[in-house]
């Protein structure tokens, strides 16, 4: 087995701390990645804190990762020593349900294996994420990262970018379609840029009057405070997609007024208690309320393949590992412009 350290905790109510904690060897399948930078995603917060019910301990959050290939399985020939690699959410699936054989394997019929809060197919145990020093992963799970891509600003593409990338071309984002961001957090953020990049009308609702100006600079034609009761009815019935990354409890309702008749608004925050609806809006103008999660990996390379192209990355604060328990805090007080991305050079050792 490899050793390895990282950052995680020991119950929900502790800091994240260092860890050392075992993985699988290098099957003959497997890529082995040495982390470089690995971004912080609030549901790494959510596991940590067990908001979701079903962490066990001692927990090692991180899927949104990138690094470079230092060891490869023999029967491993699409990936070389020495390539630039990331791997997000996913590192393992069936490969044989319906859902994997379209490639859809976040949606694998028996249950993805989770980057972080999985369980060890090898080894048991459960799976450890990316605060660490290397991670071991299935081949036909790694991604790779185009070249000229910065490092730091790409790995929150890993979740925050796939997350938002799969509802927008699920839902046909394109020129004369309007789609609206709720929340302008990591997955917000991605999502603007991208609706933007696929040349939707886009409009940004936010909390924070602070972040009108940003929205825009990232991409958004209009910038909406959604505590605003004016401003947001300016868009009643006018919107073909909403996509809401909020990841606490709030009212789905002014929202809801906000889709055309047969439009759909797409949940991807997943906050830890139910979310109140208030059915009215969704009957009167047969609106839909949808989930989505991630994205399969030939989808999520197309996101990557997309970004290079467009230039397109997160807008990251590069942090050492020392600092995540200070980033948890400022995540919660939506103080994150917009990503915080870790440096694992940082790590101790
Ligand atoms: P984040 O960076 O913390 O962003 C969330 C944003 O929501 C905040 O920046 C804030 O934006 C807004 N917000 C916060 N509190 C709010 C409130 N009370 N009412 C309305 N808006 C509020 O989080 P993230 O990393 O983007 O993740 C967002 C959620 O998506 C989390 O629940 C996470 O677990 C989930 N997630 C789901 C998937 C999936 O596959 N479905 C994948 C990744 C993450 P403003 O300041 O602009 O209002
Ligand atoms: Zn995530
Ligand atoms: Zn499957």
């Amino acid at each position: 087995m490899i050793d390895c350290t990282g950052f995680g905790t020991t119950a929900a109510d502790k800091p994240l701390q260092e860890l050392a904690f075992k993985r699988r060897d290098v099957g003959k399948n497997d890529v082995k990645i040495k982390i470089l930078f690995c971004g912080v995603c609030h549901s790494d917060l959510h596991f940590a804190r067990n908001e979701w019910h079903f962490t066990v301990y001692p927990a090692v959050p991180g899927h949104e990762i990138v690094g470079q290939v230092v060891e490869l399985g023999s029967a491993v020939q699409n990936f070389a020593i020495g390539d630039q690699v990331g791997a997000g959410c996913m590192v393992d699936s069936c490969r044989t349900c319906a859902s994997c054989r379209e490639g859809l394997e976040q949606y694998c019929e028996v249950g993805n294996t989770g980057t972080y809060g999985g369980t060890e197919k090898i080894i048991g145990g459960p799976t450890f994420g990316g605060y660490s020093d290397s991670i071991v992963v299935d081949r036909h799970f790694v991604l790779r990262i185009p070249k000229g891509m910065d490092l730091a600003a790409t790995a929150p593409l890993l979740c925050a970018g796939i997350t938002m990338y799969s509802p927008l071309r699920h839902w046909d984002t394109k020129a004369g379609k309007k789609v609206g961001i709720i929340g302008l957090g990591g997955l917000g953020h991605m999502g603007v840029k991208l609706a933007h990049a696929m040349g939707a009308t886009t409009v940004l609702f936010t909390t924070s009057a602070s972040k009108v100006a940003d929205g825009k600079r990232l991409g958004a034609d209009e910038v909406v405070l959604s505590k605003d009761r004016e401003q947001m009815a300016r868009h009643t019935a006018s919107f073909d997609l909403i996509i809401d990354t909020v990841a606490t409890t709030h009212d789905l309702a002014p929202y809801f007024n906000l889709l055309k008749r047969d439009a759909t608004m797409v949940q991807v925050g997943a906050p830890e208690h139910p979310l109140p609806i208030n059915v009215f809006p969704l009957l009167t103008r047969r609106r839909h309320f949808a989930g989505s999660a991630i994205g399969g990996i030939a989808e999520t390379q197309e996101m990557l393949d997309f970004c290079a192209a467009k230039h397109i990355a997160a807008d990251v604060e590069v942090i050492a590992i020392q600092k995540i328990n200070q980033a948890y805090e400022r995540m919660l007080k939506s103080d994150v412009k917009y990503r915080f991305s870790i440096d694992m050079a940082s790590l101790p050792g």
